[in-house]
């Protein structure tokens, strides 16, 4: 057992407080994990707030983990000391399940284990996260990162990032294809980096003005602040994909009329109430309405590369542990550029 300091939120009406745990001891199969630094995403706070029913207190949020590996167990075999690595939003599954063996373990039949906020495999230990300065991973759920890359900002690549690389590459965003983003925020200005360097034309749906020189410098091509009735009807039937990263309720009908034969709008963000969708914005023009979780350990992998290859990174602004309420409230308010990560050497 190792001893970790972290910050926890000990009931969804409290503020985060710091938290001395333990950490299990390694198994043969563990990597231990210096966590250099760990990302704050929207989830996080939609937990600890109890925002989506019942969660597991105290919490130790964070599913975007970057760090240097401490120690491996005795038959580890894809790490070593010293070895740059990430941590996404699950540390375990079933392993065995159609979706598992097929890399997609988010989608695990029994559910994928969480990094936070629900009982480990054992049903013993309660998962704690990344908001921590140490943490102990089975390899199987650990990635590779490019040392080339800004460590900081690789954090949020970890959910955020593969969030939306996993569906530009499932339904083909490239050269030729218009897509849409809605909200420019942690996940939404990922999206914008990743379409811009697959290739694809892309217009950012905000509800300010003032994310637009931002957006447009990220590779927008278009800007669009609160789109009109005008807009809608003007652009119909052309774009192919359009991801949806907000979490509070939209006019899905409108954003679904905007897209071509076949064309898909992708749930992510993941809002309190069921959406409204009449029949007839599908059908007319076999249009789909899709959802997407994170993506699997292949996928992040696959992510990470690419990261590696084109210098992709999230634009994040650093904080010590002790600002992480008050950051909570800028992600709630829409005021950060782009993303909260935690300096995890100062826990
Ligand atoms: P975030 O950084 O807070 O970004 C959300 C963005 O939504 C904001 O930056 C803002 O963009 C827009 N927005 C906020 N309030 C709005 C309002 N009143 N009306 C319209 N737009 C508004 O959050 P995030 O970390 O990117 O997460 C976004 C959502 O995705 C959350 O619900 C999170 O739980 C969910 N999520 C899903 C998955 C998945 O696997 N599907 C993974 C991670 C997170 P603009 O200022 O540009 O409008
Ligand atoms: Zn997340
Ligand atoms: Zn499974």
């Amino acid at each position: 057992m190792a001893n970790a300091q972290g910050y926890a939120v000990l009931n969804p009406k409290a503020e985060l407080v710091p938290f001395s745990f333990e950490r299990r001891a390694l198994r043969p199969g563990d990597v231990e994990i210096t966590i250099s630094h760990a990302g704050i995403c929207h989830s996080d706070i939609h937990q600890g707030r109890e925002e989506w029913g019942q969660a597991l207190f105290p919490m130790v949020p964070g599913h975007e983990i970057v760090g240097r590996v401490k120690s491996v167990g005795s038959s580890v075999t894809g790490f070593s000391q010293g070895q740059l690595v990430g941590v996404g939003v699950f540390i375990d599954s079933c392993r065995k399940c159609e979706n598992c063996v097929a890399g997609l373990q988010q989608y695990c039949f029994e559910g994928m284990t969480g990094t936070y906020n629900t009982m480990e495999r054992d049903g013993k230990s309660v998962a704690y996260g990344g908001y921590s300065n140490l943490i102990v991973v089975d390899e199987n759920y650990v990635v590779r990162v490019p040392e080339s890359l800004d460590i900081a900002g690789v954090a949020p690549l970890m959910c955020a990032g593969v969030t939306l690389y996993s569906p530009l590459r499932h339904w083909h965003a490239g050269p030729g294809k218009r897509v849409g983003i809605i909200g420019l925020g942690g996940l939404g200005h990922m999206g914008l980096k990743f379409a811009h360097a697959m290739g694809a034309h892309i217009t950012v749906f905000s509800h300010s003005e003032k994310k637009k020189a931002d957006a447009q410098a990220m590779g927008a091509d278009d800007f669009i602040a609160n789109p009109s009735e005008e807009y809608f009807k003007k652009n119909s039937n052309s774009f192919d994909l359009i991801l949806n990263t907000v979490s509070v309720d939209l006019n899905l009908e409108s954003y679904l009329s905007l897209l071509r034969l076949d064309g898909t709008l992708v749930l992510i963000g993941l809002p309190g109430k069921p959406y409204q969708v009449p029949a007839g914005v599908l059908l007319g023009k076999r249009r789909r309405l899709a959802g997407s979780m994170i993506g699997g350990i292949p996928e992040l992998q696959e992510m990470l590369d690419f990261c590696g290859e084109k210098q992709i990174v999230s634009d994040v602004e650093v904080i010590d542990p002790d600002y992480i309420n008050k950051a909570w409230e800028r992600t709630v308010a829409s005021d950060v550029k782009y993303r909260f990560v935690i300096d995890a050497s100062k826990f």
